[in-house]
């Protein structure tokens, strides 16, 4: 059987996998990410991973398909660079060439959301389905869209950006420049800024803003704490209205939610197909299963490495 590596490039780990024909995974690995140390240092590291991956399948280098790489940034699939790694201090890095040199193997590049959303619809919440719209709730609310198996590009890999929708004009600078991008509203992040800002205006509450997670907003929202509960309410009605927008465009069979928040579970999935079904066409909304990622934080590896089987 064909086998591939996955590499999911973060910020603060690289992780790695040999991957099979049936989306497997053989062997895994990570290490850390330490990134003061620059692009090429890394791209060394990634090197030698991917070796160490082949070693460990008991693969040879030259019998993999190829290394499929998750990249958390804006990338130019011409060139083979990253243009643009925010999370990395990346500007104009090129990535594909040099690990083509050092390896001998076809090298694919794809955003990190998309990777993940690639793996869900393959093997993971949307296995079977052939539309999928995949989100991410983290530091950002990453996306990705997966049509008939394929992740969706569009004219320069941006394509599924769902986190950067403007959905509230007048709110709170996003990383990427504009205001009120979903992400501000209903990522972590978001969550955690939106429970400060009403601490710091001396609202009551439970919540402590010296250390503040999304899980801690939703234990205190389900001990009725109000602000904690005002605060998801409208994040989640944001996401809601987010994801019936996108999903108007691309009348998708499943939305699959990942990232730590997806671990709220029922606190979180039932406002969310509620405000998602108030928001979208009905025949949209009638078709499409909001439900939780099942690959965790093997999404990324997993379809990187169908990028580097299948394209
Ligand atoms: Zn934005």
């Amino acid at each position: 059987m064909k086998k591939a590596v996955g590499i999911d490039l973060g910020g603060t780990f690289i992780k790695g996998a040999i991957i099979d024909e049936e989306g497997h995974i053989v062997v895994k690995n990570e290490i850390p990410t330490e990134v003061e140390k620059g692009p090429e240092d890394i791209l060394k590291r990634i090197e030698v991973l991917v070796h160490s991956l082949a070693r460990g399948a008991s693969v040879a280098l030259s019998d993999l398909a190829g290394v499929g790489i998750g990249i958390p940034g804006f990338l130019d699939d011409a060139t083979g660079m990253a243009v643009e790694v925010v999370n990395l201090g990346w500007k104009d890095v090129s990535v594909r060439d040099p690990l083509k040199e050092r390896l001998g193997l076809p090298i694919y590049l794809e955003n990190d959301a998309n990777s993940a959303a690639l793996g869900e619809a393959w093997v993971g919440a949307g296995r079977g389905r052939d539309s999928a719209i995949c989100i991410t709730l983290g530091t950002g609310v990453g996306g990705g869209i997966v049509l008939g198996a394929r992740v969706l590009r569009g004219a320069n890999v941006m394509a599924g950006e769902i986190g950067h929708m403007v959905m509230d004009p007048d709110g709170a600078r996003c990383n990427c420049g504009r205001h009120g991008c979903l992400e501000t509203v209903s990522s972590a992040t978001g969550i955690v800024r939106l429970a400060k800002e009403r601490l710091a205006r001396g609202e009551t509450s439970s919540l402590n803003a010296n250390q503040l997670t999304p899980a801690d907003v939703f234990a205190a929202a389900a001990q009725g704490d109000i602000v904690a509960t005002e605060v998801l309410s409208y994040a989640i009605d944001t996401l809601g209205r987010g994801l019936a927008i996108a999903a108007v465009l691309i009348n998708p069979e499943v939305i699959v939610v990942g990232g730590g928040m997806s671990r709220a579970g029922n606190a979180l999935f039932k406002p969310l197909n509620a405000s998602f079904k108030h928001y979208a066409l009905p025949r949209v909304a009638e078709v499409a299963d909001i439900v939780p990622a099942t690959l965790g934080n093997d999404a990324g590896v997993v379809g990187a490495g169908k990028l580097a089987l299948y394209s």
